[in-house]
């Protein structure tokens, strides 16, 4: 395996839970369109797939039954890391947001670390009772947490949680900016949160829409990791609607082997993480 240090993760979100075909006609919501999408970046170098579920009218769902027949069909066709969300649907009870990874088992689930009032008009609850049962569930089914960061207090949380046992280290965030109710897409803000982080951590970050492309380029350039993908952005510049979330996939191998880096490959990811293949 080559130097590690050189290699960047890519991770795709195609779907999330709220974007629909309205927004862009691209982006994939059946099992199976996801997991032909996920299999498309996976071959324009994605090496991590973050996926979330939409139930048959096109909602956010934390459906075990869905997941798994995605997360077959994804492994039937390609090696790719999978981090299932946990928070696919505001009003699903702590057991269904835990279900899913207990029985597919996933290199890594996201692990949102504070609660935040959302998008101005609902409430994103992660109780600190939730928040030490997901991480035992997560490390008694070894799959690593995604530390989502929304705001500089939820590293505080993280750090906390690290220091009583729960989370252990290394320890890997994503870094969310932009969401309304979170800390704003500005690179200064990307800068400080890094700054906030234990120094072994591996990061990755994106910005939500507009702050998309400036915080790609500040995470790669500060030696971070990055995601795109449609559950993000469904743009890929000004004017235009991506056409596909490879597309994205696409820009980011480009800009990445300008950097005089490389693609992470899904083998490459898990050893940066820590993770073993499942
Ligand atoms: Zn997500």
């Amino acid at each position: 395996m080559s130097d590690l240090s050189r290699k960047v993760i890519v991770t795709v979100a195609p779907t999330g839970a709220w974007p629909s075909k309205k927004d862009n006609p691209a982006i994939p919501l059946t099992p199976q369109e996801i997991a032909d999408d996920v299999y498309a970046c996976w071959q324009a170098g994605a090496a991590v797939a973050h996926l979330h579920m939409r139930d048959a009218e096109g909602k956010g769902t934390m459906d075990t039954e869905r997941f798994k027949e995605t997360v077959g069909l994804v492994r039937e066709r390609c090696d790719i890391v999978l981090n299932l969300t946990t928070s696919g649907d505001l009003n699903a009870t702590d057991e269904t947001r835990m279900a899913h990874f207990i029985a597919l088992k996933p290199e890594l689930a996201s692990y949102d670390c504070g609660s935040m009032n959302w998008m101005h008009n609902s409430l994103f609850i992660n109780h600190p009772a939730f928040l030490e049962r997901l991480a035992t569930a997560m490390n008694d089914n070894g799959v690593k947490p995604e530390i989502e960061i929304f705001d500089a207090g939820m590293i505080y949380n993280s750090l906390y949680y690290q220091k009583k046992g729960f989370l252990k280290g290394p320890l890997h965030y994503q870094f969310v900016l932009g969401a309304a109710g979170g800390i704003a897409a500005t690179v200064e803000n990307l800068v400080f949160l890094r700054g906030l982080i234990p120094a072994e951590s591996t990061w990755s970050a994106f910005g939500i829409g507009r702050g998309h492309m400036p915080i790609f380029y500040a995470a790669l350039a500060l030696g971070g990791h990055v995601r795109v993908g449609m559950e993000d952005n469904v743009m890929y510049g000004k004017d235009r609607l991506a056409a596909s979330n490879a597309e994205f996939v696409e820009r980011a191998g480009r800009v990445i082997r300008e950097l005089d880096k490389d693609l992470a490959t899904p083998d490459e990811a898990r050893a940066i993480l820590g993770v073993a293949k499942r």
